[in-house]
């Protein structure tokens, strides 16, 4: 277990509505620690409709999800946020009254009086491809690149490897170019010779089978090979001609991302169909100390739409002061006319 941190806030998701309960708890003086699972600040926004545009966001006629993430990125920056990406939050547990304990699925430890859960539709997780007893090669320590991975953690972990990459999408691709020159061999496969990355990727990467550096085929794995749990190579249908044996030590299949509840159902909180149930005053839950803002919440009148996280946030924010600064008088105040607000925001 590493060292733990302790902050005021530990928010459990960096989608929209997590990054602004920063700004929100930042306010009034609260520090945050951030937590997804992604490589990346923006929940749904970021992962799965970065171009489209949103129309209804108070104050903004159009906004894509990416921009949307960019801006509350930039309007949390004042408070100085901590970010652990590419991590899940596996464990929550009480200390004492005043203090809740978050662990990851690596190893961190954060101590907080408050626990904000954002966590969206839940951890975004890896679709796994259909391949009969995949999980026998499936590796849990993310510093041993060796077997299936559906996520780099840490790249020196493949470096020396013989790996084999899968999928046709920004990830698969991305991944391709920054392993290759650390790898002892690259292959990818995708099943048609189409790709859905973006062109100067799919370019690159042609160039590199072009040099012979990567190995590029077209069809499906549909077999892993290897003994005791040690991988030594993939069963390849072509889609043209007889099957063929890639040798490989690491194997990444990206086949894009499924949203999953996980952990959250076993914290011990009111769920109702898979959301946590709180009230309308604060958006805590049952547990003091505990809230839960954005689509992961349910109360009566419930509507799924960032705008409606927004709120949350701020009437979160308002209650978890009391936690965080017990001796303290919380007095309102708007950000257009509070000199202490704008010297917060490094505006004044
Ligand atoms: C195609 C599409 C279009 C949409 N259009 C609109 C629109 O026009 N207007 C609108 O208001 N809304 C729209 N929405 C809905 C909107 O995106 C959601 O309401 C919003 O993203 C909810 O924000 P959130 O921060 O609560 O959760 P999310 O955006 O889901 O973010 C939650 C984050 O928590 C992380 N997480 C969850 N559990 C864990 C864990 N245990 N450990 C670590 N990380 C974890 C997830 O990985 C994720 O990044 C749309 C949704 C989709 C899919």
């Amino acid at each position: 277990m590493s060292e733990t941190i302790k902050t005021d806030a530990v928010i459990i998701g960096a989608g929209p509505v997590g990054l602004f309960a920063i700004f929100e708890l930042g306010l009034l003086d609260m520090k945050a620690h951030l937590i997804d699972i992604l490589d990346k600040p923006g929940g749904q926004c970021a992962e799965l409709y970065p171009e489209k545009p949103i129309y209804d966001i108070p104050g903004m006629p159009e906004v894509s999800g990416q921009k949307l993430t960019d801006q509350l990125m930039e309007q949390a920056a004042p408070f100085d946020p901590t970010f652990h990406f590419n991590r899940m939050v596996t464990g929550l547990e009480k200390i004492d009254d005043k203090t809740w304990r978050v662990t990851t699925d690596e190893d961190e430890v954060f101590e907080a009086p408050v626990v904000v859960i954002a966590a969206g539709g839940g951890s975004f997780q890896p679709k796994k491809p259909p391949i009969h007893e995949i999980d026998v090669y499936e590796q849990a320590d993310t510093s041993n690149g060796l077997g299936v991975h559906y996520a780099v953690r840490k790249m020196e972990a493949f470096k020396d490897q013989d790996i084999l990459i899968s999928g046709g999408g920004d990830s698969a691709l991305d991944w391709v170019l920054n392993l290759q020159p650390i790898a002892k061999s690259m292959t990818l496969v995708h099943r048609r010779d189409v790709f859905r990355a973006a062109p100067d990727s799919v370019n690159k990467m042609r160039a590199l089978v072009d040099e012979g550096k990567v190995n590029l085929h077209i069809g499906q794995i549909t077999e892993l090979v290897g003994e005791n749990g040690q991988l030594s190579g993939a069963h390849l249908k072509p889609a043209e001609g007889d099957p063929i044996e890639i040798n490989c030590t690491s194997f990444l299949p990206f086949f894009g991302l499924t949203m999953k509840l996980g952990p959250i159902s076993d914290w011990g909180l009111n769920l109702n169909e898979n959301l946590i149930e709180v009230d309308t005053e604060k958006f805590a839950t049952d547990q003091d100390g505990i809230y839960a803002i954005g689509d992961i919440n349910t109360y009566p009148g419930k509507l799924k739409l960032i705008l409606s996280g927004f709120h949350e946030a701020a009437l979160m924010a308002h209650h978890a002061f009391k936690r965080v600064h017990p001796d303290q008088k919380l007095t309102f105040q708007y950000t257009t006319s509070s000199t202490s607000l704008q010297k917060k925001l490094g505006v004044n």
